[in-house]
């Protein structure tokens, strides 16, 4: 009986093939890692237009092949499903590529001298704009500081008729320069706003440094100058952006990008650009936190697959606190090396319950900002609160609405468990462990460090949903750094490393930048994998990232990157 069931489903397969076209691509000699369990290793590829036709050896895919079917030998390279960021700011990494980027920066010297050469091409009363400073992270003495901060007076000097602001690298704090400071009408009489800090000296004068909230003091003259341009002039203005930011991404193999806050206005630029076939890579947007006015716009959402499956808008993101670096993660205990603060608070826990309502309402993610333990235990409360899990999967549950919390960075460990008690995503960024390795134990001591931070394995062992991305243009958007963190937890330049118990399998860092991350947007049954019908979004590699040794992640090269059966990016 069953040889004859079989018998009719082998006739059916071949009149299935001779019905459906042939292929448009093939791609064959390849080592595919198709993340895919049930067949993990292929060699071929075969693509017919934006979709993957079927997978298998060179021999089993030729024979599909037509009189037009492209045929692509991969040289023995390997290849994956495209990498999807999972945790990045577009517009902010396009305009990280236009504006100072102060990330390998080593010191407050070397970035005023930096501008001081921006500022003799900007016209006078152009705003310079920079991002990527670390205090931690410079080897010469800036000066006198407060908290490690340099005072505003070289900058000042360095740009007297620009305004300048420099982002920190967490995007928590900026440093501004006298100019700026006065279009902002900031004195020692200005006062903190709420969940936010002037960051002032023994006297009370502010240095120059802004935390959290207080940045939006400074940013608002440097909106208002942005929005004397006309309609026409901030869209060109923001297409350029994207096309920076896409050019970056594909050429790094990233094929898919989750976008962690957009306001209206930006995800409107975003739709045009879907709609008209503009959009190299495919976007996936939350919406910016919302203020209470324009809560009923959410009812326009979710807004999925527009511009032909490359733009959507399904989540909503929220700030619960701040970054480590600056102090502002919201922390049980005070910072071991601050012992008079917990943290920022930056939204009314109220107000996010408030969100969270109105997002359950819409069926909409709600994917939250928290860095401190109290940050995580307070979203995980709320979850709990508003949509409690259905339990199974099944129904409208915080398990079912795939919430997120963005980070996840530092927990106490009786709140590990609750991620998968919960259903909650883990939505963490593996590159910041390395990156912040050197200042953690500083901030949260040694045991708070080992037991809760960056806790991905500790995570996974529990049952946790992770996924894996950069933050850009916090880090690098290079996924391999990233990747190579996350199954090391080494820094690749010191070698520094830290807690290594908590890294992932090579498998697992694969996993974690395609099936994963789709699973965190709901896209796990489009991309994510190379299977029979998903999106053929792929990226040929020069090292096989499954088993050459871990520095050698560092030194791949990307070869080629495919979206949608079109190859993007060819080395
Ligand atoms: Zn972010």
């Amino acid at each position: 009986m069953q040889k004859i069931f079989s018998f009719i489903l082998f006739c059916l397969f071949l009149a299935s093939c001779s019905q459906s076209p042939a292929p448009d691509l093939l791609l064959i000699n390849s080592n595919f890692f198709t993340a895919d369990s049930l067949r993990p290793h292929v060699t071929a590829v075969a693509i017919q237009g934006e979709r993957i036709l079927a997978v298998g050896s060179d021999e089993e895919m030729k024979k599909l092949a037509g009189e037009k079917t492209e045929i692509i030998d991969l040289q023995g390279a390997f290849a994956m499903p495209g990498f999807i960021e999972g945790h990045g700011h577009f517009s902010g990494l396009g305009r990280s590529l236009q504006n100072l980027n102060l990330l390998n920066t080593k010191s407050w010297q070397e970035i005023t001298g930096l501008v001081a050469e921006k500022a003799q091409t900007a016209q006078p009363g152009d705003w310079i704009e920079g991002r990527g400073w670390h205090q931690e992270k410079w080897t010469e003495s800036p000066g006198t500081t407060v908290n490690g901060y340099p005072y505003h007076d070289a900058l000042s000097a360095a740009a007297p008729n620009n305004p300048v602001v420099l982002y920190h690298a967490s995007g928590h704090g900026l440093v501004a320069n006298q100019k700026a400071m006065q279009l902002a009408g900031i004195s020692r009489e200005t006062s903190d706003p709420i969940g936010g800090r002037i960051v002032r000296d023994a006297r009370g004068n502010p240095i120059g440094v802004f935390e959290e909230n207080a940045m939006s003091l400074i940013e608002k003259p440097l909106a208002d100058w942005q929005n004397r341009r006309s309609d026409a002039e901030r869209q060109s203005a923001f297409d350029k952006t994207v096309q920076l930011a896409s050019q970056e991404c594909l050429a790094k193999g990233i094929t898919s990008f989750q976008d962690a806050g957009s306001d209206f206005w930006e995800i409107a630029q975003y739709h045009r650009l879907a709609e008209s076939g503009k959009l190299e890579l495919r976007l996936w947007a939350m919406l910016s936190q919302p203020n209470a006015a324009d809560l009923p716009k959410l009812a326009d959402f979710p807004q999925v697959g527009l511009g032909n499956g490359y733009f959507t808008v399904r989540a909503v993101k929220a700030y619960l606190d701040g970054a480590l670096g600056s102090y502002g993660a919201w922390l049980l205990a005070p910072y071991t090396d601050k012992p008079d603060s917990y943290g920022q608070n930056t939204t009314p826990v109220d107000n996010i319950a408030t969100l969270a309502a109105a997002c359950k309402q819409h069926g909409l993610q709600l994917c939250v900002h928290a860095i401190g333990d109290r940050a995580n235990r307070e979203v995980l409360d709320i979850f709990e609160r508003v949509s409690p899990p259905s339990g199974g999967g099944a129904g409208s549950g915080v398990d079912a609405a795939r919430w997120r919390i963005e980070h996840a960075q530092h927990l106490d460990p009786q709140d590990i468990p609750r991620f998968r008690q919960l259903g909650a995503i883990a939505s963490f960024q593996a590159i910041h462990c390395t990156s912040d390795a050197p200042f953690v134990v500083k901030r949260l001591g040694t045991e708070r460090a080992r037991t809760g931070a960056y806790a991905w394995r500790s995570l996974l062992d529990s049952g946790a949903h992770l996924a894996n991305g950069t933050d850009a243009p916090v880090e690098d958007v290079n996924p391999l750094p990233c990747l190579y963190a996350s199954v090391t937890r080494k820094r690749a330049d010191t070698g520094l490393g830290f807690f290594p118990e908590q890294k992932m399998t090579r498998e697992e860092g694969l996993l974690s930048y395609t099936i994963w991350n789709a699973y965190a947007a709901f896209e796990e049954a489009e991309k994510g994998s190379l299977v029979p019908g998903k999106l053929a979004d792929i990226v040929v590699l020069s090292k096989d990232l499954l088993h050459c040794a871990p520095e050698e992640i560092l030194q791949a090269e990307v070869l080629k990157t495919i979206v949608g059966g079109k190859v993007r990016f060819d080395k």
